[in-house]
């Protein structure tokens, strides 16, 4: 299946010059979705990962069901004040903006092999932002999934080492 069809470019948001890639006509597509899904969870499996860690909030989308479809644990990485134990964090600069993302410090136990989900790869501060969270724990990351990579901004770069599988490049 070709999702190219199912994202929609918004230019000019949320700030003048971004080229924004809107997912929700993907995610409204029931066909659609679910084929986006058994791609990434198909990618996670082979990367023998042991949970699935997906950053606040569309990693949420995408993460939940990679990990139900692999019956392994989704691990939620958030804004900051949203979770109720104790927890570490990171901050990082944005395409448009600056974020902090918090992670509980027991979601992740050491050793284990973690995949990270996401909407989108732009810079890659997200995602190594939260590279650097799951890290500290003493766990791996194996593989980072997403379903849009913008290639201009050379987020992979960010990655060195890490599989990256993206299904969608602009
Ligand atoms: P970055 O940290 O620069 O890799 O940005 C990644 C996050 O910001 C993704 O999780 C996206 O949700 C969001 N994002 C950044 N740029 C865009 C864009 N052009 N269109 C849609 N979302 C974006």
């Amino acid at each position: 299946m070709t999702f190219d069809k199912y994202i929609k470019n918004v230019p000019d948001f949320p700030k003048p010059g971004i080229q924004f890639k809107d997912i929700t006509p993907l995610i409204g597509d029931g066909e659609a979705f679910k084929a986006a899904i058994k791609v990434m969870a198909t990618f996670a499996k082979e990367q023998k990962a042991d949970v699935i860690v997906g950053p606040d909030a569309r990693g949420f989308i995408f993460g939940t069901p990679v990990a139900y479809e692999l019956g392994i644990g989704f691990i939620p990485v958030r804004k900051p004040g949203k979770l109720p134990r104790e927890t570490i964090s990171m901050s990082y600069a944005l395409e448009y903006g600056e974020n902090t993302l918090a992670m509980h410090k027991d979601d992740i136990l050491p050793g284990q092999r973690v995949v990270i989900v996401d909407d989108l790869l732009a810079t890659g501060g997200t995602v190594e932002a939260t590279i650097k969270l799951i890290e500290s724990v003493g766990a791996k990351v194996v593989g980072c999934i997403f379903l849009i990579e913008l290639d201009f901004l050379a987020g992979r770069e960010k990655l060195h080492h890490i599989p990256i599988l993206s299904l969608l490049h602009y």
